[in-house]
């Protein structure tokens, strides 16, 4: 039995975990939770799952949350903010943390449950492009896990088990290419909020699903994938593969290439992480190669689709430029989500901030903490938010 806590159990990763612990009771127990403003759904889970402890972001849904068990009697420790993030992630009775939140608010709590000698399941993935290297140190020393749920990455981390890393020739990420494959900049200039937020083969948050019509989602995973496993930026390729079967692979020196493949559901990698190194019966459809029809392959237009780009340039230049480009994203997304500006217009905003805030000061919680406000504030000040 693995006990758990959940950064985010109201989000589209948080209640997928939810539907695996549902499914596999005698494997899986959650102790604490989060959630930021949704105390409905908050209220939901403490029905289903009666967690010992629930931490909530958002002042009000604090309040309501606390009210609520004390008119219903409920023995459940309620926290406050980041403090009660750290709380819930660092508890002596949970094994594992599953960071399921969105954005690098994720970071704080991430490193506080590394040092606390916690095992990370890990989909907040803003938090290792902007703290990577920290969070990798910190694992190292505390002898902890990451298990990565992304879907690429827990393909990646299957495709790397039992053989050598010294062997591995490239990693190969797969992008289904978002909403907007195979069109061009004209065709991009007036698209709306509700044809970026269609993902044709993923049903996701909100930001996430910006992300991947504008390939930054790719972006991020092409530094999150740099920090997990050690890889130089020029050995990882991404591959767009719309059927979003093959969920990324492994090429090794001899040719071989090792692929992981599933349907799109994210259960499984959730799953696969929380019961590392088990395997266990799936809780949703499993393939049937029978039903498919073809897998195909194409190179990504970087020309069209900038922020894959920036990305690259940002994980190459290290040090604080990947928290520049988070952060101009996190912004730029929030615009784009409340229709202030236009789709690629988002491109433009991290280029410009990137060219705008580099700067080759040390990397360390601080620093990140203050250029991730500094970018923030400068992209929402430019649109008077
Ligand atoms: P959602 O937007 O669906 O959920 C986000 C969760 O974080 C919710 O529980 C939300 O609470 C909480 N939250 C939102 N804002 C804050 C805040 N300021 N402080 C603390 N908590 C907050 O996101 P997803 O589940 O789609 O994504 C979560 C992470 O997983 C992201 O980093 C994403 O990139 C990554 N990921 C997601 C995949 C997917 O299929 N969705 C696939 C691979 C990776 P509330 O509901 O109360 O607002
Ligand atoms: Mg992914």
């Amino acid at each position: 039995m693995k006990r758990l806590t959940i950064l985010g159990a109201t989000g589209s990763v948080g209640t997928q975990a939810l539907d695996v612990i549902r499914k596999t009771r005698e494997e899986l127990s959650l102790v604490g939770i989060s959630a930021h403003s949704n105390w409905e759904s908050t209220i939901q889970i403490i029905e289903e799952f009666n967690p010992k402890y629930v931490a909530m972001t958002e002042k009000n849904a604090f309040e309501k949350i606390m009210n609520y068990c004390k008119e219903n009697n409920k023995k459940i420790e309620v926290l406050w903010d980041i403090e009660g993030l750290n709380i819930i992630s660092s508890l002596p009775e949970i094994d594992i943390v599953l960071t399921s939140v969105v954005g690098m608010i994720g970071l704080q709590p991430t490193l506080n449950a590394i040092k606390a000698g916690k095992d990370i399941a890990l989909a907040n993935k803003e938090t290792l492009v902007v703290g990577g290297q920290i969070i990798i140190n910190e694992v190292k020393k505390n002898n902890v896990k990451i298990l990565p749920v992304d879907s690429e990455h827990s393909a990646i981390f299957q495709c790397l088990e039992g053989n050598s890393k010294e062997e591995v020739d490239k990693i190969i990420l797969t992008a289904s290419g978002g909403p907007f494959r195979g069109k061009k900049i004209d065709d991009l200039e007036n698209v709306t909020l509700e044809q970026a937020l269609k993902h044709p083969r993923w049903n996701m948050g909100k930001k996430i699903s910006i992300d991947s019509a504008t390939l930054m989602n790719k972006g991020l995973e092409v530094i999150e994938a740099h920090y997990l496993f050690g890889i130089d930026y020029k050995d990882i390729q991404v591959v767009i593969h719309p059927q979003s079967i093959i969920h990324s692979m492994v090429q090794y020196e001899d040719g071989s290439v090792i692929s992981q493949m599933g349907t799109t559901d994210m259960r499984l990698p959730i799953q696969y992480a929380l019961n590392y190194p088990k395997r266990r019966k799936a809780v949703g459809e499993k393939l049937d190669f029978y039903n498919l029809e073809k897998l195909t392959f194409e190179k990504p237009d970087l020309n069209t689709f900038k922020p894959l780009k920036l990305a690259y340039t940002a994980g190459e230049k290290g040090g604080i430029m990947p928290t520049i480009l988070n952060a101009a994203n996190e912004a730029a997304v929030d615009l784009f989500l409340n229709k202030k500006i236009k789709f690629l217009e988002i491109g433009n905003i991290l280029e410009e901030a990137m060219n705008k805030f580099y700067s080759c000061e040390a990397l360390s919680i601080e620093s990140i903490i203050e250029m991730d406000k500094r970018v923030k504030n400068y992209v929402f000040d430019s649109f008077k938010l």
